[in-house]
């Protein structure tokens, strides 16, 4: 049985998270919102626990997890000493959706880094986040709640979907804001790498720090082993159709209509009138596509669409995240 429990975002009452925290702290697993996506939590340190996040989710072993901090003092828990220069990235940027990729501590549950010498470490936005780790007074290691390849969630129905009856608790704080998951920064190297583009864009973080690269090679996407994996898929195939490209999503959608259900997620309008076409029409901007991607994604998956056609948007600032997300939906990797 997974209970749920509703939440005010902006104030929620401490002593409805009383519940979830318990559940934390006797190793089980609870699904919260966070600015970003929903996440699904345990006790970072409890490496029972962890494995059952593994287990609910379906993720491979070698995919290893963020863990979620409410204070600066509770990052000393799990990462060793960050330097001075680094310390603004925390003063600028924390709580807020950047991941920052450390040296661990040994207390750190081992799953939660599959195996790698470093740990991966962020402070949310989201109250109810903040309230649910203060109270279980120990980190927390968080995934998006999801099932392991599928559309990250972005509303506590999404999460019941996927994982109702594996999970103890869900949160349920309504549709989060952001929608696309944080950026990852590798600070353990120089200079910094992002290993996963996010809401805090390579600008942003080159204004605060100085140099900051993008991992490139497949050697260097290994310390990011989450990234190797199928990812944020629906069932049907997704084709992507890239922003500036000289193809008409509207050609292409008459086209595959030959063959059978077709969704179409995207900006232009398309004057198609048949009943095999599902359209879901979005503002051109990176807000709009971030906050309604995933779940655009899950709706056109419920009415069993063979095909989606996605428009892809400007890869500038915010857009990269967005555009990183449509390109690992739309391949074929497993
Ligand atoms: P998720 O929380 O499901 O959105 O995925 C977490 C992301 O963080 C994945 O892309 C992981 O590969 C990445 N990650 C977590 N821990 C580490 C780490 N220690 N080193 C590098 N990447 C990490
Ligand atoms: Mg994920």
């Amino acid at each position: 049985m997974t209970a749920i429990i509703e939440l005010d975002t902006q104030h929620p009452d401490p002593a409805l998270i009383q519940e979830a925290a318990s559940i934390i702290r006797a190793g089980g697993l609870v699904a919260f919102p966070t600015e970003t996506v929903y996440g699904l939590g345990a006790d970072a340190m409890n490496e029972r626990a962890i494995r059952r996040i593994f287990e609910a989710k379906g993720r491979p072993a070698d995919n290893p997890l963020i863990v979620h901090v409410c204070d600066r003092a509770m990052l000393d828990l799990v990462a060793t000493e960050v330097s001075a220069k680094y310390e603004a990235l925390i003063a600028a940027f924390w709580p807020g959706p950047l991941t920052l990729v450390l040296k661990r501590k040994p207390q750190v549950a081992k799953s939660v880094s599959a195996g790698l010498l470093t740990v991966a470490v962020r402070m949310p936005r989201s109250q109810i986040a903040l309230e649910l780790i203060r109270q279980a007074r120990t980190p927390i290691a968080a995934p998006s709640a999801n099932l392991s390849g599928r559309p990250s969630a972005t509303t506590a129905a999404h999460v019941a979907r996927d994982l109702e009856g594996r999970i103890d608790m869900i949160l349920d704080g309504g549709a989060t804001n952001i929608g696309v998951e944080s950026t990852v920064l590798d600070i353990t190297s120089e200079p910094p790498v992002i290993l996963r583009p996010g809401w805090v864009t390579r600008e942003h973080l080159i204004d605060t720090i100085g140099r900051v690269d993008v991992v490139a090679t497949a050697e260097e996407l290994k310390r990011s082993p989450g990234t190797r994996h199928r990812h944020y898929s629906p069932r049907a195939r997704v084709v992507l159709v890239e922003s500036g490209s000289s193809e008409s999503v509207e050609q292409l959608c008459k086209d595959l209509l030959q063959e059978g259900t077709v969704g179409f997620i995207g900006h232009s309008r398309v004057a198609i009138d048949n009943p095999k076409l599902t359209a879901i029409v979005m503002e051109n901007t990176a807000d709009e596509y971030a906050r309604s991607i995933y779940s655009a994604l899950r709706e056109l998956d419920e009415r069993g669409v063979n095909v989606i056609v996605v428009e892809g948007i400007s890869e500038e600032g915010e857009g990269a995240a967005v555009m990183d997300r449509l390109r690992r939906a739309a391949s074929e990797a497993e």
